[in-house]
């Protein structure tokens, strides 16, 4: 029992590390069934004990999964796992720890760029034991959206992702308040109310603005009058001093609060004075013990304006690891241009099909997994890469082409009569080539006036020449004796070497509908053990592509992946 239980968690754990974290049931029992044949005639009576597991396991984080699969021997699978080649995080001795963590702006939802950020901080906490911290940076009350935070989190554990730690900005303003207040008090800070244009053109020069010299006792008082509303929106800014020669005059005094009418989707109209991303982000990567900030390289001004407040304020700024930009070639679309096109209704929602976003590629069928090894094949370098569709699309289809069930579908279909079929009454196919152990579909064949009747695409009949003998696939050859109306002749079952072959449905199809990855629909009549599948299994139809079941009932929707 212990024995059976113990390779039981193995294959658990391998599923695990395999998808990101998450064992699920049905590849798991399949496993089950292909790895340890002896038990196939008890599968029912495990299924217990095999919940039981999987419930174990997935509350393990990804490291301890890891190190549990070692210690039941499966130690190649745990170390390929954890070089994947990246390269050792620098300055880890210096800390003695690493603490990480991802950092979104709930504007909008995460797409693939995005996620190099959370998948590398998180892949980089768990390899060295460290802590990963989700912080949402919803500072500017204009921009946060409420349901982003859910989402955000909804694709983050879809991704695999678990946090440790989970932090709101908008909770930690009487935090920033007392850091900006301490730097007033210091001279360290000031409140400015000049024009913008006016503060730029001395701040180009080199200069300091009036208000930069006045005494910390009326800093004060412009401050509290910022946050008591004696001021509107862009009459006062509160500004870190920092050089005023600095080389990047984007540096030089930057500014580090701001006053924001807006309501707040989390916390209403509780503040209008609101830190902006440089100055809260200091304060918490300090706060926070961060040790390491994974950032992409467009943040280098940023980093420069945050280092003047931490050498303000005596603290020891985190180590940085930056990597390029990362885009996904055709879906150039930014968070703002996605959330304006689902306001107005161009896009059908954050996960239209037409984008990157996380959400629209797990609707589409891409596993959590496939999208951590292209990101994590890219790795960390510092120049820019661009993703190809058909790269994310090779990856996941070494992965789905294992999992995904076969299944007949007839994209706009002719009706082909053929004379002489022999009565088969239907045939029985393998639900997966390679994986006889998963079981079987009946595909009922129908029959009119002595003469077999099959639906065919017609794309595929135009393409064959009257005479040509080809193969319904699975089932048997055929001679086409007209295109018009379609007939054909039954020419044997055996399998002939060099003919074409055609997919085909008979009996009781079911209708069925695919959304393609450009937002338009190609229907067809699918077979009907297609009747059982559930929303959310990817599949194959054959010679067509894989396709992620969107919903069920007297029709079939899915989700065109790739072919
Ligand atoms: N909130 C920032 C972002 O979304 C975090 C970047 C950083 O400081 O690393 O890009």
């Amino acid at each position: 029992m212990e024995e059976l239980r113990s390779r039981l968690v193995r294959l658990a754990l391998e599923n695990a590390v395999e998808h990101g974290g998450k064992a699920l049931l049905d590849p798991v029992v399949r496993r089950i069934a292909g790895e340890l044949p002896e038990l196939r005639p008890r599968l029912r009576e495990i299924l217990p004990l095999v919940r039981e597991i999987l419930s174990e396991v997935n509350g393990l984080t990804a490291e301890e999964q890891l190190r549990r699969l070692e210690e039941l021997g499966g130690a190649a699978k745990a170390e390929r796992k954890r070089r994947e080649g990246l390269p050792e995080l620098p300055e880890v001795e210096k800390y003695g720890r690493v603490v990480t963590r991802f950092a979104p702006n709930p504007n909008g939802p995460l797409h693939l760029g995005h996620v190099r950020a959370a998948l590398l901080s998180h892949e980089y906490a768990r390899l060295y034991g460290g802590k990963f911290i989700l912080r949402f940076e919803d500072t500017n009350p204009a921009n946060a959206r409420e349901e982003m935070y859910g989402r955000i989190k909804e694709d983050l554990e879809w991704l695999g992702i678990r946090w440790d730690e989970e932090f709101f900005q908008s909770d930690r303003l009487e935090l920033y308040y007392r850091v900006a207040e301490f730097l007033l008090e210091g001279g360290k800070a000031y409140v400015c109310l000049c024009r913008a244009e006016e503060f730029r053109e001395r701040r180009d020069k080199g200069l300091p603005c009036p208000c930069r010299e006045l005494p910390p006792s009326q800093q004060l008082e412009r401050w509290r009058g910022m946050r008591e509303g004696k001021y509107g929106e862009e009459e006062a800014v509160l500004r870190v001093k920092t050089d005023l020669r600095h080389p990047n005059p984007a540096v030089r005094d930057w500014p580090a609060f701001r006053i924001v009418e807006a309501p707040h989707p989390r916390v209403g109209r509780r503040y209008r004075v609101w830190p902006l991303y440089n100055f809260s982000v200091s304060v918490d990567d300090h706060e926070m013990g961060i040790t390491h900030v994974i950032r992409g390289k467009e943040h280098e001004v940023n980093e420069a304006r945050q280092r003047t407040l931490f050498a303000l304020l005596g603290w020891e700024y985190p180590t940085v690891v930056q990597y390029g930009r990362l885009t996904l070639a055709g879906a150039k679309l930014s968070k703002t241009e996605i959330v304006r096109g689902v306001e107005r209704g161009e896009l059908h929602g954050y996960d239209d099909v037409r984008l990157g976003t996380i959400s629209a590629l797990r609707r589409r069928g891409f596993l959590p997994e496939s999208i951590r090894r292209v990101i994590l094949e890219v790795g960390l370098t510092r120049v820019d890469s661009s993703l190809s569709w058909e790269s994310l699309e090779a990856q996941n289809r070494k992965l789905v082409d294992d999992l995904a069930l076969r299944y007949f579908f007839v994209p706009s279909g002719v009706w082909m009569r053929v004379r002489g079929a022999p009565e088969l009454g239907e045939v029985e196919l393998p639900l997966h080539p390679s994986h006889p152990e998963r079981g079987k579909r009946r595909l009922p064949l129908r029959y009119e006036e002595g003469s077999l009747l099959v639906l065919v695409p017609s794309s595929d009949l135009q393409e064959l020449r009257e005479g040509e003998v080809f193969r319904l696939k699975d089932l048997m050859n055929v001679a086409l004796l007209s295109k018009s109306p379609p007939e054909a002749e039954f020419r044997g079952l055996e399998l002939l070497p060099g003919v074409a072959k055609v997919q085909w449905v008979s009996g009781d199809p079911v209708e069925v509908r695919v959304l393609k990855p450009d937002g338009s629909v190609e229907e067809g009549l699918g077979e009907p053990a297609l009747r059982g599948v559930r929303a959310g299994e990817i599949l194959q139809f054959e010679r067509y592509g894989f396709v992620r079941v969107e919903g069920t009932g007297r029709e079939i929707w899915v989700v065109f992946a790739h072919r």
